[in-house]
């Protein structure tokens, strides 16, 4: 008689899968953030959420813990989680690395390339309706477009990844919203809308023409009020805005997660010429007791 079965840690394969590519990136060694990560954050919640968020890259706190999203910026996003009747638990929260860079500097273009399989990964097991990018770095790797997150904000794109027809909805992120008045405003805005993209039609359920995963607004017919890209004109040129889109780097910010800074400058030009719907006001909610709001 042989060893008794070693019985399986769930018997949903999605969770399975994940665990398996959760096992593969701990030991990863593709790239140098493997000498000076404490632990690797892969990822963590619901394995079949309509919903993933996708960061930037561990903090300190995310890397002494091996999970996302639990310092400053992890309870922001769990604000406004809240404001749309959602907990962490309910949706998957990932990162583009895994592994945290030195000092919460910016990921290198080799690191992210290294970690890119994981994520992409992800997706394809978790197979979101919409996957909700934080900031520059998300953005510009899911969209495969350089338009940075002030032009792309809160506009609800088409695209494939990981083999994934889905939604991708932009957002500034939170650490860089965390101490920049007009940045978090827009942010909870974009956020209250994200109910509405979650609603919208992918391809077996009437929706057709698929747009690239650019930069392009979603085909008119499932426009949203709120897909009016924000005029460009207004705006910097790409090729001449700072390298974070006046964002302030999600990474100084993560920094600022452990020590405030207050003199982060507010986006350029970041408000969008047709005006959204009008929103409820975001008071008396979880968010403000919390005290971020
Ligand atoms: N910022 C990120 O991008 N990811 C985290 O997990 C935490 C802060």
């Amino acid at each position: 008689m042989g060893a008794p079965p070693v019985a399986p840690a769930t018997d949903d394969p999605v969770v399975a899968q994940l665990d398996e590519l959760r096992r593969e990136a701990e030991t990863c060694q593709k790239c140098r953030l493997s000498e000076t990560r404490t632990r690797v954050v892969f990822g963590e919640g619901d394995a079949h959420s309509d919903l993933m968020i996708v960061g930037e890259a561990p903090g300190y706190h995310e890397d002494q813990q091996g999970r996302p999203f639990v310092g400053q910026a992890g309870k922001l996003l769990e604000q406004l989680l809240a404001t749309i009747g959602l907990t962490r638990e309910q949706v998957y929260i990932a990162n583009v690395l895994k592994s945290r860079p030195p000092n919460n500097r910016d990921p290198l273009p080799e690191e992210i390339a290294a970690c890119e399989p994981y994520l992409m990964r992800q997706v394809e097991l978790i197979a979101p309706r919409v996957v909700v990018t934080l900031g520059n770095f998300a953005t510009k790797l899911l969209s495969g477009s350089q338009t940075g997150i002030t032009r792309v904000h809160g506009i609800a794109q088409r695209a494939s990844i990981g083999g994934r027809d889905l939604y991708l909805y932009p957002v500034f992120h939170p650490a860089a919203a965390l101490y920049t008045p007009a940045m978090l405003d827009t942010l909870k805005q974009d956020f209250l809308r994200l109910p509405e993209v979650l609603g919208l039609p992918l391809d077996d359920e009437g929706a057709t023409d698929v747009a690239p995963a650019v930069d392009a607004a979603p085909p008119a017919d499932t426009a949203l009020a709120f897909e009016a890209e924000p005029s460009v004109e207004a705006e910097t040129p790409v090729d001449a805005e700072p390298a974070v889109d006046a964002e302030p780097a999600a990474g100084a910010a993560r920094q600022a997660d452990a020590t405030p800074q207050a003199d982060i400058a507010p986006p350029a030009a970041d408000a969008p010429t047709a005006a959204p719907a009008p929103l409820p006001p975001l008071t008396g909610g979880p968010a403000e007791q919390l005290g971020l709001f």
